[in-house]
């Protein structure tokens, strides 16, 4: 990237980044914490889904020791709903291995990041840069749609990534590489949007390829993608006295770790169909039944109140299925 291309992009920067609660305000120094935890919970999250918990983490836990210190249980809970739950288990075994291991402070090299539960060549990229100001080639789907249209890539994404890495190596610059990274990010997501770019007030338009063919939304180009198979599964409601039987699921595989209605037949009772709820993964659809029951005798397990079963930090499919069962139950 020429270096005026570089300064026109962080001028702009300066002026219209984003305002983010993780992000040092007023010259501040960054906070490795939360930069780290920002990161993680971004990981194929939006930004407006992440706010509200990056919010509600840092105020309970503002520190990377309050947070190691936490009860697994109680970190599993306030991550549900923001999915991908292996980066909540993730997120407490790094904790506890930056201060065990580390003294309570991060890293401040990627190679030492990515030793880390948790933190692959993306996030300890981004942290090195952002939070340690060290030169690191960060690369997001935003940085990533941004390339392809400043060059115009004619391969088709995934296969183009390592070429799109070359050339973001390339550009990153060896000073300021966290305001660089966060100046692609933005501009990714503020004004090279996937949709209607808004490449008439974009700092980089007389740099931009894709600007000159007057087609700048057909990149990046990507390669045609397989149908999402849909799969099906069957969840349990058995409710006594008020009180609607949870498990833990296992720690590995879908789901991981969380708190769930089971999914095998807990019981046996008159079970009732109430119905289905439908959820999307990111690898397939799943069209889970729900059969609901009332039992006399209590087998073991945690059971919960069902007039509080918003506070017990189910998973989105679970909440969803949940509520179902307490609808059934107030009809039945
Ligand atoms: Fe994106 Fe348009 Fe800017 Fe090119 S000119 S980088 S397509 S916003």
């Amino acid at each position: 990237m020429p270096v005026d291309a570089r300064q026109a992009l962080l001028c702009w920067y300066v002026v219209d980044k984003r305002a983010l609660p993780w992000r040092a305000q007023g010259g501040a120094q960054p906070d490795p914490y939360r930069v780290w935890l920002s990161e993680v919970m971004l990981q194929q999250t939006t930004v407006a889904a992440v706010k509200p918990y990056f919010e509600a983490f840092t105020r309970r836990w503002p520190t990377v020791q309050a947070l190691a210190a936490a009860p697994h249980d109680e970190v599993m809970a306030a991550w549900a709903g923001l999915g991908y739950y292996a980066r909540a288990r993730n997120l407490i075994a790094c904790a506890r291995a930056v201060t065990g291991g580390h003294g309570g402070r991060f890293p401040d090299e990627e190679a030492e990041l990515r030793k880390l539960p948790g933190i692959g060549a993306y996030t300890a990229a981004a942290i090195a840069a952002i939070a340690f100001g060290r030169r690191a080639v960060v690369v997001d789907g935003n940085v990533e749609r941004v390339i392809a249209r400043l060059h115009a890539i004619e391969a088709p994404l995934p296969q183009a990534r390592a070429r799109i890495r070359a050339l973001a190596d390339a550009m990153t610059p060896d000073e300021n590489a966290g305001d660089f990274a966060q100046a692609m990010m933005d501009l990714g997501a503020t004004v090279c949007t996937p949709r209607n770019p808004a490449c008439g007030r974009c700092p980089l338009s007389a740099h931009c390829a894709a600007f000159l063919t007057g087609e700048a939304e057909r990149y990046p180009v990507r390669a045609p993608k397989a149908a999402r198979p849909r799969r099906e599964g069957v969840a349990y409601w058995l409710e006594h006295e008020g009180e609607v039987l949870l498990v833990r699921r296992p720690a590995k595989g879908l789901l991981g770790g969380m708190l769930a209605l089971p999914t095998d037949a807990p019981a046996e009772a008159p079970w009732r169909d109430a119905g289905a709820v439908d959820h999307v993964f990111t690898h397939f659809a799943l069209t889970m039944q729900l059969r609901c029951a009332e039992t006399a005798t209590r087998p073991e397990g945690t059971w919960w109140p069902v007039a509080r079963i918003g506070e017990a930090g189910l998973p989105t499919l679970f909440a969803k299925l949940a509520e179902r069962g307490a609808a059934w139950r107030e009809a039945a």
